[in-house]
């Protein structure tokens, strides 16, 4: 990594995702500079104490050697450790990515990148300060930024009573509260779970009559049938995970409408196997729940709910955690501008990336969130960084080595598929 003022390619976020694809295009000598302040959502944006929901072995970065797995690092540092049966904890998984960060992108820039404009085929990139590097390509990593997803419901709370689940690290101060959280996900039941652990009287409002939950892995022998059936793959038992996991470049071919559906579906709302012992007794889970009106109150919010039934219920609370997920909106990417984005074909507002998660803009890639209609379900989690990782470094390589980095602009006019 050259980390003089113009690489050839500028990586903005140093997430699972920025972090593995740095490290591939290290190793394949591709010269870049990558800018974000290393693993700052799982650093600053998570609940401490959290436990991961993805397993061990769909918890790695992409790591060139093949060496710098988590179940490498748990061995060498003498952390418990099992593919499968042992929920791998915030801080286990932030000093293993680190680590690997220190290891194999040593280099990282603690700088945000503020505007990103693209002009005669290049793309000109303005850092937090005044320095303004020039690049052929330009990886957008920036994973969950800008994605939090507030009902419209509740917008009307102040925010003093009213906060996204990724707006908490420190759950100390609701010590003592009434703290309602809406979602009946992984985020709302472990934040519930945390509250009441820190002392704090939780409800949780489920839409949803049921909650559904993650199976528990048996490590019994499956028969011939079964292991063909409902093959397991790192994302979880079936054959449509396994396709998801092992096979996402054919997402990509599937119609629109079914790729933009099973983004969003697969994997769910569902709490992982191990977090079911933590729940029991300790909050109130209402399920069938939805909230319909809110008003603020003496400094408390005022929560009009009604059930499955169609019952009326008002709840009286000190706040509102809405652990509602996370929606990608490339409107919302306030960094890349506009005229940079009127040339992106997109549909749902989400880019439409081609081979190597180029978008139609060359030497444009996204990833994460943003390339799970794409790419399939699995890019929503650190599962689909490998496959990601290997696709940018393999297409950025191609396209340098043919020096057309970016050059010809393949969409003259752009097309917008919005729904
Ligand atoms: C509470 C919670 C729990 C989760 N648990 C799991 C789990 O157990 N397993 C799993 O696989 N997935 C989990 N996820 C999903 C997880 O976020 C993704 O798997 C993973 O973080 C995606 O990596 P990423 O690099 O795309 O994004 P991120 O981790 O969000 O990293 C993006 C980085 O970009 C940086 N950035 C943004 N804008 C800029 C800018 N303008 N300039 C510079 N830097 C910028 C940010 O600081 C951030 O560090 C969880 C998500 C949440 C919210």
């Amino acid at each position: 990594m050259n980390n003089h003022s113009n690489p050839r390619i500028v990586v903005i976020g140093a997430g699972p995702y920025g972090l593995s694809i740095a490290a591939r295009m290290a190793a394949a000598g591709i010269d870049f500079r990558i800018f974000g302040k290393p693993l700052e959502r799982w650093r600053y944006q998570m609940p401490k104490g959290m436990f991961l929901k993805s397993e061990g072995c769909a918890s790695s970065l992409s790591d060139p050697t093949g060496r710098r797995t988590l179940a490498q690092y748990c061995s060498d540092n003498g952390i418990a450790y099992g593919d499968r049966t042992m929920p791998v904890s915030l801080d286990t998984f932030t000093a293993y990515a680190l680590a690997f960060q220190r290891d194999l992108v040593p280099a990282v820039e603690d700088v945000r990148v503020t505007r990103v404009e693209y002009s005669g085929g290049n793309f000109t990139v303005q850092l937090g300060g005044t320095e303004v590097v020039n690049a052929a390509g330009v990886v957008v990593a920036t994973g969950l930024e800008n994605t939090s997803h507030i009902p419209p419901v509740l917008t009307p709370l102040a925010p003093e009573l009213l906060s996204h689940a990724s707006q908490h690290c420190d759950l100390t101060p609701f010590r003592n509260k009434d703290v309602t959280v809406i979602g009946g996900g992984q985020s709302a039941l472990e934040i519930g779970a945390l509250l009441a652990e820190e002392g704090a009287v939780v409800r949780i409002l489920i839409r949803r009559p049921w909650l559904a939950w993650n199976p528990r892995p048996s490590g019994q022998r499956r028969s011939i049938y079964r292991r063909l059936r409902y093959p397991i793959s790192n994302l979880g038992e079936g054959l449509g995970l396994w396709l998801y996991c092992n096979a996402p470049s054919l997402f990509r071919h599937l119609p629109d409408d079914i790729r933009f559906a099973k983004a969003k579906s697969v994997l769910g709302p569902a709490g992982a196997w191990w977090l079911r012992d933590k729940l029991d007794g300790n909050l109130q889970l209402l399920r069938g729940h939805q909230v319909n009106e809110v008003h603020e109150l003496g400094g408390r919010v005022r929560l009009s709910v009604s059930n499955e039934h169609n019952d009326k219920i008002e709840l009286t609370t000190d706040h509102v955690i809405a652990a509602t997920g996370y929606r990608y909106d490339l409107r919302r990417i306030s960094f890349l501008s506009e005229s940079l984005k009127s040339l992106l074909e997109t549909a749902h507002s989400v880019p439409l990336l081609r081979s190597g998660f180029e978008a139609s803009v060359p030497g444009l890639y996204f990833t994460g969130l943003a390339s799970a209609p794409s790419f399939g379900p699995g890019m929503r989690f650190i599962q689909g960084a490998d496959f990601t990782a290997r696709e940018v470094t393999r297409h950025i390589s191609r396209s340098l080595r043919r020096r057309l980095p970016a050059a010809v602009l393949r969409t003259k006019s752009p097309i917008c598929r919005e729904a």
